[in-house]
Protein backbone atom coordinates (compact mmCIF):
# COMPACT_ATOMS: atom_id res chain seq x y z
CA UNK A 1 0.00 0.00 0.00
CA UNK A 2 1.13 3.37 -0.97
CA UNK A 3 1.51 5.68 2.30
CA UNK A 4 2.11 9.30 2.59
CA UNK A 5 5.29 10.38 5.17
CA UNK A 6 4.37 11.15 8.25
CA UNK A 7 3.38 14.93 8.56
CA UNK A 8 2.67 15.12 12.36
CA UNK A 9 4.13 12.82 14.80
CA UNK A 10 2.16 13.40 18.42
CA UNK A 11 3.64 11.59 21.32
CA UNK A 12 1.68 11.60 24.34
CA UNK A 13 4.36 11.64 26.79
CA UNK A 14 1.79 11.25 29.95
CA UNK A 15 -1.66 11.02 30.07
CA UNK A 16 -1.69 13.12 33.47
CA UNK A 17 -2.81 16.46 33.29
CA UNK A 18 -2.73 18.98 36.34
CA UNK A 19 -5.60 20.83 35.21
CA UNK A 20 -9.15 19.26 35.08
CA UNK A 21 -10.96 21.31 32.52
CA UNK A 22 -14.77 20.87 32.42
CA UNK A 23 -14.80 20.35 28.47
CA UNK A 24 -11.37 17.95 28.50
CA UNK A 25 -12.30 14.66 26.50
CA UNK A 26 -9.35 12.73 28.01
CA UNK A 27 -10.28 9.86 30.35
CA UNK A 28 -6.89 9.00 31.81
CA UNK A 29 -5.61 12.31 33.37
CA UNK A 30 -4.93 11.38 36.78
CA UNK A 31 -2.78 8.69 35.44
CA UNK A 32 0.89 9.55 35.96
CA UNK A 33 2.61 7.20 33.79
CA UNK A 34 5.53 8.82 32.02
CA UNK A 35 6.73 7.35 28.69
CA UNK A 36 9.79 5.20 28.30
CA UNK A 37 12.64 6.65 26.51
CA UNK A 38 12.71 3.72 24.06
CA UNK A 39 9.72 3.41 22.97
CA UNK A 40 10.63 7.29 21.65
CA UNK A 41 13.65 5.30 19.89
CA UNK A 42 11.86 2.53 18.28
CA UNK A 43 8.96 4.61 17.00
CA UNK A 44 11.62 7.00 15.04
CA UNK A 45 13.53 3.79 14.20
CA UNK A 46 10.67 2.39 12.34
CA UNK A 47 9.42 5.56 10.89
CA UNK A 48 13.15 5.81 9.45
CA UNK A 49 13.60 2.13 8.17
CA UNK A 50 9.88 1.93 6.86
CA UNK A 51 10.85 5.51 4.93
CA UNK A 52 8.12 7.06 6.49
CA UNK A 53 10.30 10.13 7.30
CA UNK A 54 10.43 13.16 4.90
CA UNK A 55 11.61 16.72 5.60
CA UNK A 56 9.58 19.20 7.67
CA UNK A 57 8.08 16.62 10.12
CA UNK A 58 6.44 18.23 13.32
CA UNK A 59 6.48 16.28 16.33
CA UNK A 60 3.91 17.27 18.63
CA UNK A 61 4.07 16.54 22.37
CA UNK A 62 0.51 16.73 23.83
CA UNK A 63 -2.09 15.50 26.06
CA UNK A 64 -2.43 15.28 29.11
CA UNK A 65 -0.30 18.44 29.86
CA UNK A 66 3.51 17.85 28.40
CA UNK A 67 4.99 20.07 31.28
CA UNK A 68 4.32 18.06 33.90
CA UNK A 69 6.96 15.60 32.39
CA UNK A 70 10.31 17.26 33.47
CA UNK A 71 13.31 18.98 31.10
CA UNK A 72 15.51 16.10 32.15
CA UNK A 73 13.20 13.55 30.46
CA UNK A 74 12.69 15.62 27.47
CA UNK A 75 16.62 15.52 26.89
CA UNK A 76 16.37 12.14 27.20
CA UNK A 77 13.87 11.77 24.71
CA UNK A 78 15.46 14.30 21.94
CA UNK A 79 18.79 12.50 22.27
CA UNK A 80 17.56 9.63 19.40
CA UNK A 81 15.35 11.82 18.05
CA UNK A 82 18.02 13.67 17.00
CA UNK A 83 20.41 10.82 16.40
CA UNK A 84 18.34 8.79 14.47
CA UNK A 85 16.82 11.46 12.37
CA UNK A 86 20.49 13.37 11.82
CA UNK A 87 20.11 16.16 9.26
CA UNK A 88 16.55 16.01 8.46
CA UNK A 89 14.68 18.98 9.12
CA UNK A 90 11.75 19.04 11.75
CA UNK A 91 10.25 20.78 14.27
CA UNK A 92 9.04 20.01 18.27
CA UNK A 93 5.76 21.59 19.67
CA UNK A 94 4.67 22.21 23.17
CA UNK A 95 0.67 22.32 23.67
CA UNK A 96 0.45 23.49 27.10
CA UNK A 97 -1.72 24.93 29.69
CA UNK A 98 1.28 26.91 29.97
CA UNK A 99 0.93 27.06 33.83
CA UNK A 100 4.35 25.30 34.83
CA UNK A 101 6.48 27.53 32.37
CA UNK A 102 8.71 29.27 34.46
CA UNK A 103 12.39 30.38 33.62
CA UNK A 104 13.81 27.40 33.29
CA UNK A 105 11.53 25.69 31.56
CA UNK A 106 11.84 28.88 29.43
CA UNK A 107 15.81 28.14 28.82
CA UNK A 108 14.95 24.32 27.50
CA UNK A 109 12.51 25.81 25.13
CA UNK A 110 14.92 28.28 23.92
CA UNK A 111 17.59 25.72 23.39
CA UNK A 112 15.77 23.27 21.69
CA UNK A 113 13.94 25.50 19.72
CA UNK A 114 10.23 24.33 20.43
CA UNK A 115 7.28 25.78 19.40
CA UNK A 116 4.63 26.89 21.89
CA UNK A 117 1.25 26.53 22.23
CA UNK A 118 -0.67 27.99 24.64
CA UNK A 119 -4.54 26.70 26.14
CA UNK A 120 -5.96 30.04 26.63
CA UNK A 121 -9.85 30.56 26.43
CA UNK A 122 -9.85 34.46 27.57
CA UNK A 123 -10.11 36.27 30.44
CA UNK A 124 -11.06 34.95 33.26
CA UNK A 125 -15.08 34.99 33.57
CA UNK A 126 -14.33 32.61 30.16
CA UNK A 127 -11.25 31.01 31.29
CA UNK A 128 -11.75 30.02 34.73
CA UNK A 129 -15.14 28.66 34.06
CA UNK A 130 -13.59 25.88 32.58
CA UNK A 131 -10.08 25.86 32.79
CA UNK A 132 -9.70 24.63 36.42
CA UNK A 133 -7.46 23.28 39.28
CA UNK A 134 -8.43 19.62 40.61
CA UNK A 135 -9.56 22.08 43.26
CA UNK A 136 -11.70 23.56 41.14
CA UNK A 137 -9.76 26.95 41.28
CA UNK A 138 -9.40 29.03 37.79
CA UNK A 139 -6.12 28.89 36.53
CA UNK A 140 -5.83 32.13 34.34
CA UNK A 141 -3.10 33.82 36.57
CA UNK A 142 -0.91 31.03 36.08
CA UNK A 143 -1.27 30.77 32.66
CA UNK A 144 -0.36 34.50 32.04
CA UNK A 145 2.46 33.81 34.62
CA UNK A 146 3.51 31.00 31.88
CA UNK A 147 3.26 33.65 28.81
CA UNK A 148 5.08 36.68 30.92
CA UNK A 149 8.36 34.14 31.55
CA UNK A 150 8.03 33.09 27.69
CA UNK A 151 7.50 36.83 26.62
CA UNK A 152 10.61 38.02 29.06
CA UNK A 153 12.80 35.32 26.97
CA UNK A 154 11.65 36.31 23.72
CA UNK A 155 10.13 32.75 22.88
CA UNK A 156 7.04 33.34 20.19
CA UNK A 157 3.86 31.37 21.00
CA UNK A 158 0.56 31.14 19.45
CA UNK A 159 -2.80 30.38 21.53
CA UNK A 160 -5.73 28.11 21.51
CA UNK A 161 -9.03 28.96 22.91
CA UNK A 162 -11.72 26.67 22.85
CA UNK A 163 -15.39 29.15 22.93
CA UNK A 164 -17.96 27.81 24.11
CA UNK A 165 -21.60 28.98 24.85
CA UNK A 166 -20.75 31.46 27.56
CA UNK A 167 -17.96 32.87 25.45
CA UNK A 168 -20.56 33.85 22.46
CA UNK A 169 -21.68 36.96 24.10
CA UNK A 170 -18.11 37.87 24.84
CA UNK A 171 -16.24 37.99 21.42
CA UNK A 172 -15.08 41.02 20.68
CA UNK A 173 -13.39 40.89 24.68
CA UNK A 174 -12.27 37.61 24.40
CA UNK A 175 -10.20 38.72 21.27
CA UNK A 176 -9.02 41.85 22.35
CA UNK A 177 -7.46 39.83 25.24
CA UNK A 178 -6.06 37.57 23.28
CA UNK A 179 -4.46 40.27 20.89
CA UNK A 180 -3.09 41.92 24.02
CA UNK A 181 -0.80 38.48 25.19
CA UNK A 182 0.63 39.20 21.82
CA UNK A 183 0.80 35.70 20.37
CA UNK A 184 1.95 35.11 16.75
CA UNK A 185 -1.23 33.03 15.81
CA UNK A 186 -4.84 32.52 17.55
CA UNK A 187 -7.16 29.88 16.90
CA UNK A 188 -10.24 28.50 18.03
CA UNK A 189 -11.75 25.26 18.51
CA UNK A 190 -14.78 26.10 18.29
CA UNK A 191 -18.00 24.88 20.31
CA UNK A 192 -20.34 27.86 19.18
CA UNK A 193 -19.15 30.24 17.25
CA UNK A 194 -20.19 33.84 15.60
CA UNK A 195 -18.61 37.16 14.50
CA UNK A 196 -15.15 36.72 15.18
CA UNK A 197 -13.45 39.63 13.92
CA UNK A 198 -12.11 39.75 10.45
CA UNK A 199 -9.59 42.25 10.34
CA UNK A 200 -6.92 40.23 12.36
CA UNK A 201 -3.56 41.03 13.74
CA UNK A 202 -2.36 38.47 14.75
CA UNK A 203 -4.11 35.63 12.30
CA UNK A 204 -6.55 33.73 13.09
CA UNK A 205 -6.03 30.08 12.45
CA UNK A 206 -9.82 29.07 11.27
CA UNK A 207 -9.28 32.21 8.52
CA UNK A 208 -6.00 31.30 7.33
CA UNK A 209 -6.82 27.58 6.80
CA UNK A 210 -9.62 28.87 4.97
CA UNK A 211 -7.85 31.35 2.94
CA UNK A 212 -5.28 28.53 2.12
CA UNK A 213 -7.94 26.17 1.01
CA UNK A 214 -9.30 28.37 -1.10
CA UNK A 215 -6.16 29.78 -2.63
CA UNK A 216 -5.08 26.65 -3.44
CA UNK A 217 -8.05 26.58 -5.82
CA UNK A 218 -9.68 23.35 -4.20
CA UNK A 219 -8.67 19.59 -3.85
CA UNK A 220 -8.53 17.37 -0.68
CA UNK A 221 -5.18 16.51 -0.53
CA UNK A 222 -4.18 18.51 2.17
CA UNK A 223 -6.40 16.96 5.03
CA UNK A 224 -4.14 15.66 7.31
CA UNK A 225 -6.67 13.64 9.08
CA UNK A 226 -8.20 11.71 6.22
CA UNK A 227 -4.66 10.23 4.93
CA UNK A 228 -3.20 7.09 6.63
CA UNK A 229 -0.25 8.34 8.98
CA UNK A 230 -0.16 11.91 7.52
CA UNK A 231 -0.84 12.04 11.47
CA UNK A 232 0.38 9.72 13.72
CA UNK A 233 -0.29 9.30 17.84
CA UNK A 234 1.64 7.56 20.00
CA UNK A 235 0.61 6.61 23.82
CA UNK A 236 2.74 6.56 26.98
CA UNK A 237 2.54 2.58 26.31
CA UNK A 238 3.75 2.68 22.95
CA UNK A 239 -0.14 1.91 21.23
CA UNK A 240 -0.52 3.56 17.67
CA UNK A 241 -3.21 5.03 15.82
CA UNK A 242 -3.60 7.43 12.62
CA UNK A 243 -6.07 9.78 11.38
CA UNK A 244 -7.93 12.26 14.12
CA UNK A 245 -4.85 12.64 17.08
CA UNK A 246 -8.36 12.63 19.73
CA UNK A 247 -8.68 8.64 18.56
CA UNK A 248 -5.75 7.59 20.60
CA UNK A 249 -6.95 6.08 24.16
CA UNK A 250 -10.68 6.10 22.99
CA UNK A 251 -12.96 3.11 21.99
CA UNK A 252 -16.54 2.70 20.17
CA UNK A 253 -19.41 0.89 20.55
CA UNK A 254 -19.25 0.69 16.45
CA UNK A 255 -15.14 -0.13 16.34
CA UNK A 256 -14.27 -1.04 20.19
CA UNK A 257 -10.53 0.27 20.60
CA UNK A 258 -9.22 3.18 18.22
CA UNK A 259 -5.96 1.82 18.01
CA UNK A 260 -4.27 0.23 15.08
CA UNK A 261 -1.19 -1.12 16.79
CA UNK A 262 1.76 -0.74 19.29
CA UNK A 263 5.38 -0.12 18.09
CA UNK A 264 7.08 -2.42 20.67
CA UNK A 265 5.74 -5.25 18.80
CA UNK A 266 4.53 -3.41 15.07
CA UNK A 267 5.74 -2.13 12.29
CA UNK A 268 3.51 0.70 10.97
CA UNK A 269 3.43 -0.50 7.38
CA UNK A 270 2.73 -3.98 8.81
CA UNK A 271 -0.35 -2.65 10.85
CA UNK A 272 -1.89 -1.02 7.55
CA UNK A 273 -3.17 -4.93 7.08
CA UNK A 274 -4.46 -5.59 10.34
CA UNK A 275 -8.33 -5.66 10.30
CA UNK A 276 -8.91 -2.78 12.79
CA UNK A 277 -7.29 -0.53 10.47
CA UNK A 278 -9.48 -1.84 7.35
CA UNK A 279 -12.40 -1.40 9.85
CA UNK A 280 -11.47 2.52 10.73
CA UNK A 281 -10.22 3.15 7.19
CA UNK A 282 -12.97 1.92 5.27
CA UNK A 283 -15.75 4.03 7.02
CA UNK A 284 -13.47 6.99 7.51
CA UNK A 285 -13.08 6.60 3.79
CA UNK A 286 -16.70 6.39 3.14
CA UNK A 287 -17.26 9.26 5.18
CA UNK A 288 -14.90 11.26 2.76
CA UNK A 289 -16.53 9.87 -0.38
CA UNK A 290 -20.24 10.96 1.55
CA UNK A 291 -18.71 14.60 1.96
CA UNK A 292 -17.45 14.98 -1.69
CA UNK A 293 -21.13 13.68 -2.72
CA UNK A 294 -23.43 15.46 -0.68
CA UNK A 295 -21.17 18.68 0.44
CA UNK A 296 -20.38 21.86 -1.64
CA UNK A 297 -17.51 22.67 0.97
CA UNK A 298 -16.19 19.72 0.08
CA UNK A 299 -13.06 21.40 -1.88
CA UNK A 300 -12.05 23.49 0.94
CA UNK A 301 -12.59 21.19 3.47
CA UNK A 302 -11.26 17.47 2.20
CA UNK A 303 -13.88 15.33 3.96
CA UNK A 304 -13.61 16.73 7.55
CA UNK A 305 -12.42 15.42 10.87
CA UNK A 306 -13.02 11.51 11.51
CA UNK A 307 -12.70 12.13 15.46
CA UNK A 308 -15.70 14.57 15.18
CA UNK A 309 -17.90 12.38 12.88
CA UNK A 310 -17.24 9.69 15.62
CA UNK A 311 -18.10 11.32 18.98
CA UNK A 312 -21.26 13.29 17.29
CA UNK A 313 -22.87 10.22 14.93
CA UNK A 314 -21.44 7.37 16.03
CA UNK A 315 -19.39 6.53 12.96
CA UNK A 316 -17.01 7.37 10.84
CA UNK A 317 -19.02 6.74 7.61
CA UNK A 318 -20.95 10.25 8.07
CA UNK A 319 -20.60 13.34 6.64
CA UNK A 320 -21.90 16.61 8.10
CA UNK A 321 -21.64 17.44 11.79
CA UNK A 322 -21.87 20.39 13.94
CA UNK A 323 -18.20 20.99 13.55
CA UNK A 324 -18.63 21.44 9.67
CA UNK A 325 -20.68 25.02 10.28
CA UNK A 326 -18.81 26.15 13.00
CA UNK A 327 -15.32 25.24 12.18
CA UNK A 328 -15.27 25.06 8.73
CA UNK A 329 -18.42 27.07 6.99
CA UNK A 330 -18.32 30.23 8.62
CA UNK A 331 -14.76 30.98 7.90
CA UNK A 332 -14.91 29.87 4.21
CA UNK A 333 -17.99 32.12 4.09
CA UNK A 334 -16.39 34.98 5.61
CA UNK A 335 -13.64 34.84 3.58
CA UNK A 336 -15.17 34.10 0.43
CA UNK A 337 -17.27 37.53 1.59
CA UNK A 338 -14.18 39.56 2.03
CA UNK A 339 -12.91 37.98 -1.18
CA UNK A 340 -16.12 39.41 -2.76
CA UNK A 341 -14.79 42.99 -1.13
CA UNK A 342 -11.15 42.75 -2.39
CA UNK A 343 -11.93 41.80 -6.02
CA UNK A 344 -14.84 44.90 -6.16
CA UNK A 345 -11.25 46.69 -4.57
CA UNK A 346 -12.29 48.05 -1.47
CA UNK A 347 -9.82 45.57 0.62
CA UNK A 348 -6.69 43.95 0.48
CA UNK A 349 -6.11 40.45 -1.07
CA UNK A 350 -4.49 37.97 0.84
CA UNK A 351 -1.12 36.25 -0.77
CA UNK A 352 -1.86 32.89 -3.08
CA UNK A 353 0.78 29.97 -2.72
CA UNK A 354 3.46 29.87 -5.04
CA UNK A 355 4.24 27.47 -8.02
CA UNK A 356 4.86 24.17 -6.50
CA UNK A 357 4.05 24.73 -2.70
CA UNK A 358 2.40 22.84 -0.69
CA UNK A 359 -0.67 23.93 1.00
CA UNK A 360 -2.02 22.72 4.00
CA UNK A 361 -3.99 23.07 7.15
CA UNK A 362 -2.70 24.37 10.41
CA UNK A 363 -3.85 21.38 12.23
CA UNK A 364 -5.19 21.98 15.94
CA UNK A 365 -2.25 20.46 17.86
CA UNK A 366 0.59 22.79 16.14
S1 LIG B 1 -17.90 20.65 5.75
FE1 LIG B 1 -18.64 18.77 6.75
S2 LIG B 1 -19.95 17.74 5.26
FE2 LIG B 1 -18.70 19.30 4.17
S3 LIG B 1 -16.88 18.18 3.42
FE3 LIG B 1 -16.37 19.05 5.42
S4 LIG B 1 -16.86 17.40 6.90
FE4 LIG B 1 -17.90 16.89 5.00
Amino acid sequence: MEVSPVELLIFQPTPFCNLNCTYCYLPDRKDKRVMDVEIVRTAVEKLKEEQLLEPGLGIIWHAGEPTVVRPEQYAAYFAPIREVLGDLEYVQHFQTNGTLIDDRWCDFIAEHHIAVGISIDGPDYIHDRSRKTWNGRGTLDKTVRGIEALKKHGIPFHTISVIGEASLDHAKEIYDFLVSLEPVLIGFNVEEQEGVNQTSTPPIREFENACGAIAAGGGSDFNQQVYPYRILTISVDGAFTTFSPELLGMSSKAYGSLEIGNVKTDSFRGALQNPKYNQLASDIFAGVKRCEETCEYFDVCGGGAPANKLFETGTFAAAETNFCEQHLKIPVRIVLKDLETTLAGAGKAFPAPKAGEKVRRISPWE
